[in-house]
């Protein structure tokens, strides 16, 4: 970073002139574990979150093969093509296994990877979906700050990851498969809760009839769900993110949700609730961290943890017993 000769306040003037390059370098600074690293990120958080512009957070999420990245492609060239600029981020729960395995492969994005108002960013790596998660939200806001309007964050169904994802975003978005049941898709229920819209993809060829089934079907089990306290009633849609069928569609009802929620005053209360539960978050982050950070609870956590095999002691009065040493 020192030998690039780049200081902090030059990548933060770049980057808020909308640099992509002074984007992807200031997100390498939040992703990395470095002490060092870490102290530089937080100086440019702050000085980004000045900045940051209004945007629509949109979460993606759907089963390994359902079309995320295709519809990526063809959904962010859309709004690249209307003059939006996009950013596209992931939140992948297998990337401490696989070193960021979304969108890791872009090849399904190629128009999007060379769009001058595309931003595409793999999943950070991490060993643990928290510490993803922080690094995922703080690089929302620096595309903010960098003048991106729109953005997408994906996520593969499995896992936590969707509520993580659901909790750092606007609209939520759930990618489907006609005729495969529920169980095939790995989908639980508390995913169809979350959703605003439910996007049946592949709806093109011979496809078309099973997918227009699955709309009503949707439709269907969506009224069964209670009414969303920001009064928003879950759309479902077809679409062919191959073909570029139902795209400009999909758009108007997420225009359409943000007209309707920021009206209501929904837009603005679900993102005050979202930034409170992000202070719990990094409060218990921090806490936990410099506990066992801490010199003294090392040997003493070994020591009572012996204890425990032996018999010797209790979880609670260890517990009790460590966190008075803190
Ligand atoms: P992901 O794993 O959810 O990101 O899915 P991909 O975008 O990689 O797509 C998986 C496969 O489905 C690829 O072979 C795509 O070409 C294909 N696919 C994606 N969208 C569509 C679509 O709308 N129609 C059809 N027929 N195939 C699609």
């Amino acid at each position: 970073f020192r030998k690039q000769n780049l200081s902090v306040e030059e990548l933060l003037k770049d980057l808020l002139k909308g640099n992509k390059t002074a984007l992807g370098k200031a997100i390498t600074m939040i992703e990395s574990n470095q002490i060092k690293h870490q102290q530089i990120s937080q100086k440019i958080i702050e000085g980004a979150l000045p900045y940051t512009k209004k945007s629509i957070r949109i979460g993606i999420t759907g089963v390994p093969g359902v079309g995320k990245s295709t519809f990526i492609e063809s959904f962010g060239t859309y709004l690249t093509k209307m003059g939006r600029k996009v950013a596209v981020l992931a939140v992948d729960p297998s990337s401490s296994l696989t070193r960021g395995s979304i969108l890791g492969d872009k090849t399904r994005m190629e128009d999007l990877v060379k769009d001058k108002n595309a931003f595409i960013r793999p999943s950070p790596s991490g060993d643990s979906l928290g510490g993803v998660a922080k690094k995922t939200r703080e690089s929302i806001l620096l595309c903010e700050a960098a003048g991106f309007e729109v953005i997408l964050i994906e996520t593969v169904g499995v896992g936590q990851s969707e509520t993580t994802v659901h909790s750092m975003t606007d609209f939520f978005l759930l990618l489907k498969l006609a005729g495969a049941g529920d169980e095939l898709q790995g989908i639980k229920r508390g995913i169809i809760e979350m959703a605003d819209a439910i996007v049946i993809n592949k709806a093109d060829g011979d496809n078309m009839k099973a997918a227009q089934h699955a709309k009503l079907e949707f439709k269907r089990a969506l009224h069964l769900y209670p009414i969303k306290e920001n009064n928003w009633k879950p759309k479902v849609s077809l679409c062919s993110a191959l073909y570029d069928i139902g795209i400009a569609e999909i758009w108007e009802l997420i225009s359409e949700f943000e007209t309707q929620t920021k009206e209501n005053g929904h837009f603005e209360k679900k993102r005050i609730e979202q930034n409170k539960f992000w202070l719990y978050q990094t409060i218990n982050d921090h806490l936990k961290s410099r506990f066992y950070q801490n010199k003294k609870i090392k040997p003493a956590l070994e020591k009572q943890l012996k204890l425990i095999e032996e018999n010797k002691t209790t979880a609670y009065a260890a517990a009790k017993y460590l966190l008075e040493l803190d």
